[in-house]
């Protein structure tokens, strides 16, 4: 789609990918509040979750793993947080279907929720 960022990522940008399989890639978020913070962003335009088939459940699933093992193992993180933002009223800027992967450790002091 033309001016979305996340689709010029898609074609332009195979250096940046941290993982990839045929509908989905991964690259580090360029804020990094937390270290490690990754995005799995779908190579499709897809404006949130909801636009998104099922039938690439298990290709999502896969890079959203792949993803955080190796974000983890990066930095020697303990677990990690997936978060989706659908629509602007739940916080989503970018409106091309992306996933965060946050890696977490247990000094870190981050509060995703609650
Ligand atoms: P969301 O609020 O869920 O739409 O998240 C959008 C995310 O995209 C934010 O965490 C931004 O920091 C991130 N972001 C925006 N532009 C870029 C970019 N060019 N490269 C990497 N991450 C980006
Ligand atoms: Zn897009």
């Amino acid at each position: 789609m033309v001016d979305c960022i996340f689709c010029k990522i898609a074609e332009e940008s195979p250096e940046k990918k941290i993982y990839e399989n045929d509908n989905f890639f991964s690259v580090f978020d360029i804020n990094q509040d937390i270290k490690g913070h990754a995005l799995v962003i779908s190579k499709k335009h897809f404006k949130t979750f909801l636009d998104m088939p099922n039938t690439l459940g298990s290709e999502l699933l896969d890079c959203i793993k792949e993803t955080a093992i190796k974000v983890m193992k990066e930095d020697n993180a303990e677990g990690f947080n997936v978060v989706q933002n659908s629509f602007e009223v739940a916080g989503q800027i970018v409106p091309h279907l992306h996933f965060h992967v946050l890696p977490r450790k247990k000094s870190d002091g981050v509060k995703i929720i609650g």
